[in-house]
């Protein structure tokens, strides 16, 4: 086997909270992550050694060189990989996940890139090594290496995965602007945090699939940046709390907002609200989806 075309789901945080920062700056949080059924597609493919590492994506703005997540990611894999790594690679990225969107999409293609390379090359880079490349990658890749649900610490790499719960309706609603994560993490005051979850009871609640008491105890300590920065956000929360949800939050650093519902119908009838019509002809973006209880997987090349 010489190629492999992965779906790499994005992830929603069901909660997030900041509890300390280590000396270096980066922030350790206890966030509850779950993996969604939009998806990037993924292919990788092993060319002779010549042709070296090579990357290309759909979406023009987004770059194709050493910045972008799935060079940084495979690069790092073929250094670790021996012999086996003295082989070229080409990636092909075709984007679905919006980028900069509080979403993971550069760090799923980055995991389903190392999951592909993994396949490809069995045995040329431990289970150790992958780990460590993945958090090298970005502190959201960890967590896309497995997928499902899994309560997050550390900077990310510490998981402890969590019961699936496949198949929850959901909607996804993108404002057509971004923000910049590590800006978000900035004008964080540790001393003064607002709306923290109950990580302990958010994950009791995603045990017992019990979405009226996930709602209660989830939080994210980002929302009130996201909302101060982009009064709009509060307002289109508040719209999908209106058209009937169950759990609407924000989804990490946001602008992506996130709402679950008891059933497809109840999703379906609120994606079709005037409200949300209205934000949709305003340039937003919106897409019904459901929760997934995986990461990366294969679909046909
Ligand atoms: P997270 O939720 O992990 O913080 P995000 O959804 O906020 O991620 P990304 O979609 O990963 O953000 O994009 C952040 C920036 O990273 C983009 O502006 C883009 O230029 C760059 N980038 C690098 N590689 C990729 C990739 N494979 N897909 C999307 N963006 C990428």
């Amino acid at each position: 086997m010489d190629r492999i075309a992965l779906a790499a789901p994005a992830k929603i945080n069901w909660s997030l909270d900041v509890v300390g920062k280590r000396p270096d700056g980066y922030h350790l949080l206890a966030t509850v992550m779950q993996a969604v059924s939009l998806s990037d597609r993924v292919d990788v493919e092993l060319r002779p050694a010549a042709e070296g590492l090579s990357l290309a994506c759909d979406v023009p703005g987004i770059p194709c060189d050493a910045r972008n997540t799935c060079h940084r990611a495979a690069a790092r894999f073929l250094s670790l990989a021996g012999p086996a790594g003295r082989t070229g690679v080409r990636v092909r990225i075709a984007k679905r996940i919006p980028e900069a969107a509080g979403l993971a999409g550069g760090s799923t293609d980055a995991a389903a890139t190392l999951v592909a390379l993994a396949r490809l090359m069995p045995g040329a880079v431990s289970a150790a090594d992958l780990a460590e490349i993945a958090v090298a990658t970005g502190a959201d890749v960890p967590f896309c290496l497995f997928g499902g649900t899994a309560l997050c610490e550390g900077i990310g790499e510490i998981l402890t995965p969590l019961p699936a719960w496949e198949g929850i309706p959901l909607l996804l609603l993108k404002p057509p602007f971004g923000v910049s994560t590590p800006a978000a993490f900035r004008a964080l005051s540790l001393d003064a945090l607002e709306d923290r979850p109950d990580t302990a009871a958010v994950c009791r609640a995603v045990a017992a699939r019990d979405l009226a008491a996930l709602d209660r105890a989830a939080g994210n300590v980002l929302w009130p940046v996201a909302r101060d920065e982009h009064p709009a956000l509060g307002a289109a929360l508040e719209a999908l709390r209106a058209a009937g949800s169950a759990v609407a939050r924000l989804s990490g650093s946001g602008p992506t907002l996130f709402a679950a519902f008891a059933d497809p119908d109840a999703r379906d009838r609120a994606a079709a609200s005037s409200v949300l019509d209205a934000l949709r002809g305003a340039g937003w973006f919106l897409a019904p989806c459901a929760t997934l209880a995986h990461g990366p997987q294969e679909v046909d090349a």
